[in-house]
């Protein structure tokens, strides 16, 4: 069975519309079940009624014709309850309605199955047969796992058709929501530029071109690449290899004739679209072929073809590259944006950014709020490949992206982005204005950094210092680990830069999603794997060369902090205090005269919370990492776009404990203050000051709003909010009553200035 399913799944995935997909279905599923009747029923948003769209064994005729509200029929009944039903006698059912045009009077037994994508009912799967029989247990199961596995791929044909005017009743191109997480907040209004990595041919987008010649042309002088490489490549081997080993490379010689692999082609280039998204087209065909092959030797032939296909893509995109061409206005979507590839838009074009995956906690998205961009995370139902050119709104603060928006949609947002600006510039008074309530309480703001961008934009803002520096971005965009010279220069300058505002340096926090390319970590798990304060533990001599750099790098300066990541118990502090003491005596040995820098440990792992008072009693300070407390707390993965929902800082669990933190560094007389993103959130930062943090540590986009909200607000206005929400038990309600206190301060419109746009 699942190996049906699996094949049944792939074929469905490489249809080329909705239609086919759908034609598919049923064929496929009649045939697997033997049954004399397969058919799929949709939703339709607007009318609110199960469309027939296609059907193997009723009348073919009666498609896009019959149709029937969710209170009507078996299939009505199906949709509405989310449950199979399973019936040996339709016709005796209370429900059963009869559609004279589909001639389903012949057929007794009926067994139909909700199609269900992220909780909203999409369709209805239905077979259907002559005799009167009850379906067993075994065909129901295959029929339910169908129709989950259906699910997805529907969905995905539908938003693909809506965007190029496929749409499921053949209506024109229509404007789309797709829904993902919020990454950074702010709108956009511009135009899809889809970046793809490099040379991996499942992104390349489709791309309609007008210059076909020209097209012709590059792909046929990457053929022509790709050969002599693989002639070269062969005569090369001839010593290694034996002739029979040799053939493999006369196959792929073959496979590129025009007769085979190029004429096809060539053939859909003819038909407008560029080089690549044909090559992607007939690879893709070709794959699926041969992985649906039973034989394991021609099975294996698919990934020959897979080969080839990136070796050609890789000559296409070489003469690509300069052709890219970025618009005004310029809206980034990838499969997984990275941050190398914001680097590459010219200075002033770019406004928004989508990935599909990874979520608001992803490091690309700490990045994007970091440089302010509109972003949205997780747009797992975006068929991306299909957008380059077309014209998009990114709501970052609600996590939406619309594809080909209404002239209306777009003077609304247009008008958001307008008032954001004048907002912006409003903001930039507050500058050298203290971060002081009504009542005259003081809440120092810090900023988080990483970028060298950060620092401009800290100093423009008014940042009072550095609470978080993740020294893991200047590891991330080098090719090996950073001598210790090289990193003293480097944090020199942040330590100058913000002189004489302290700034927080922490220890190497790499793992997790933080990869190092020459520093490569395969796990199961890596956020609960080999991350942080683990690694640099395992290998000191990361940890003492990184030590000492910054020990050095702020002689003369000493506004150095020391941050450690990831602690989990008193046993791995006291191991990193001994190796930051023995980097201070070998620099001081060294002769550079520097004074040991306040210490401090990161709150974000749950163990941390209960040793609360044992770690702080042995450091100087403490900091609360609430990005990674809430994944560890709510057991919720930050990149993982499914259950991004379920993420959310203001859980009751969450203020619960940053409010055990607060109570157990104050008791141990310590100062603590919180660097992750919900500190930057401006409905946060008021809880956190009522809380008794002693410093809110966030990225400099966000500081002037945090900072705008706090004057406007008395300590006792907080605490009364404060303990408001503490009594409260979800998270929904939380956020509620948060949004309606501001709302009723007048405050709410700066939180959120789209919150009016119902789309
Ligand atoms: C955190 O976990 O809250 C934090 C500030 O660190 P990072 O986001 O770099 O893991
Ligand atoms: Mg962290």
């Amino acid at each position: 069975m699942l190996n049906t399913l699996r094949k049944i799944v792939q074929e469905v995935n490489a249809a080329k519309d909705l239609k086919a997909a759908l034609g598919i279905i049923v064929q496929r599923v009649r045939e697997a079940m033997g049954s004399q009747v397969c058919s799929v029923y949709l939703l339709d948003p607007e009318t609110n009624r199960f469309v027939l769209m296609a059907t193997e064994g009723l009348n073919k005729k009666a498609i896009g014709k019959v149709s029937m509200a969710p209170n009507e029929g078996l299939v009505g009944l199906v949709g509405t309850r989310e449950e199979p039903l399973n019936l040996e006698h339709a016709s005796e059912h209370p429900r059963y309605r009869y559609f004279a045009e589909t001639g389903e009077e012949r057929y007794a037994s009926f067994l139909g199955s909700p199609i269900i994508h992220h909780r909203k009912v999409m369709g209805v799967l239905v077979i259907q047969q002559k005799e009167q029989r009850q379906f067993d247990e075994g065909e129901e199961a295959f029929l339910v796992t169908m129709s989950a596995q259906l699910a997805g791929v529907i969905a995905h044909a539908e938003a693909t058709g809506s965007i190029r005017g496929l749409g499921k009743q053949g209506k024109g191109i229509q404007e789309a929501k797709f829904v993902g997480v919020p990454g950074s907040p702010g709108a956009a209004v511009g135009t899809a530029v889809v970046v793809l990595p490099p040379a991996d041919l499942d992104v390349v987008p489709d791309k309609t071109v007008d210059d076909i010649a020209a097209e012709l042309t590059l792909f046929n002088n990457a053929l022509e690449g790709v050969r002599s490489d693989m002639r070269a490549l062969s005569a090369k081997m001839a010593t290694q290899l034996r002739p029979e080993e040799r053939a493999l490379f006369d196959v792929y010689l073959m496979m590129l004739e025009d007769a085979a692999l190029g004429s096809e082609v060539v053939k859909i280039i003819r038909t407008g679209q560029w080089a690549q998204g044909a090559l992607r087209q007939v690879v893709s065909e070709h794959v699926n072929r041969f992985e649906l092959m039973d034989d394991a030797y021609l099975r294996e032939r698919a990934s020959d073809v897979k080969d080839l296909g990136r070796r050609l893509l890789a000559y296409l995109q070489q003469a690509r590259q300069q052709a890219l061409v970025y618009p005004d206005n310029c809206i980034l979507v990838s499969e997984e944006l990275s941050p190398t590839m914001l680097g590459e838009v010219p200075e002033g074009k770019l406004v928004g950014l989508v990935s599909v995956q990874g979520s608001g906690n992803s490091h690309v998205a700490i990045f994007a709020r970091a440089m302010g961009i509109p972003t949205v995370m997780g747009a797992v139902d975006l068929p991306y490949s299909k957008i380059d050119g077309i014209q998009l709104i990114v709501d970052g603060y609600h996590g939406e992206v619309f594809t080909n928006p209404s002239e209306a949609l777009r003077k609304q947002y247009a008008d958001v982005v307008e008032e954001e600006r004048q907002m912006a510039q409003g903001l930039d008074a507050l500058r050298a204005l203290p971060c002081e309530t009504l009542d005259g309480h003081r809440m120092p703001l810090w900023v988080n950094t990483g970028l060298l961008a950060d620092v401009k934009r800290a100093q423009e803002r008014g940042a009072e210092g550095v609470g978080l520096y993740r020294t893991e971005v200047p590891f991330m965009i080098k090719e090996r680990f950073p001598s210790e010279k090289e990193q003293l220069a480097i944090y020199r300058e942040q330590l100058a830069a913000f002189h004489p505002l302290p700034v927080t340096m922490r220890s190497l926090d790499i793992g997790g999603d933080k990869a190092l390319s020459y520093f490569p970590i395969k796990e199961e798990n890596p956020f609960l794997g080999w991350r942080g304060i683990r690694v640099t533990l395992d290998h000191p001599e990361i940890f003492l060369v990184q030590t000492r750099a910054m020990l050095k790098a702020s002689e003369g300066l000493n506004n150095l902090r020391i941050l450690l990541p990831m602690i989990s118990g008193t046993q791995e502090l006291e191991e990193a205090l001994h190796l930051i003491h023995r980097a201070w005596g070998e620099v001081r040995d060294e002769g550079t005269d520097v004074p040991l820098p306040p210490i401090g440990v990161m709150i974000e792992i749950p163990a941390a919370v209960y040793q609360v008072r044992e770690l702080a009693r042995q450091v100087d300070f403490l900091s609360v990492g609430s990005n990674d407390l809430t994944q560890y707390l709510l057991a919720v993965d930050r990149n993982n776009p499914r259950v991004a929902d379920l993420y959310d800082f203001l859980h009751p669990a969450v203020l619960q404990a940053l409010v055990k933190v607060v109570e157990g560094a104050h008791a141990e007389g310590k100062p603590v203050s919180i660097c992750g993103e919900m500190a930057g959130d401006p409905a946060a930062a008021v809880l956190l000051m009522a809380m008794g943090f002693d410093g809110l540590s966030m990225n400099a986009t966000n500081l002037p709003k945090v900072k705008w909200l706090l004057r406007q607000l008395s300590m006792g206005k907080a605490k009364e909010l404060l303990a408001q929400v503490m009594s409260i038990d979800s998270p929904q309600v939380t956020h509620s009553t948060l949004q309606l206190a501001l709302r009723n301060l007048g405050l709410g419109r700066m939180i959120n200035p789209a919150s009016d746009i119902q789309a």
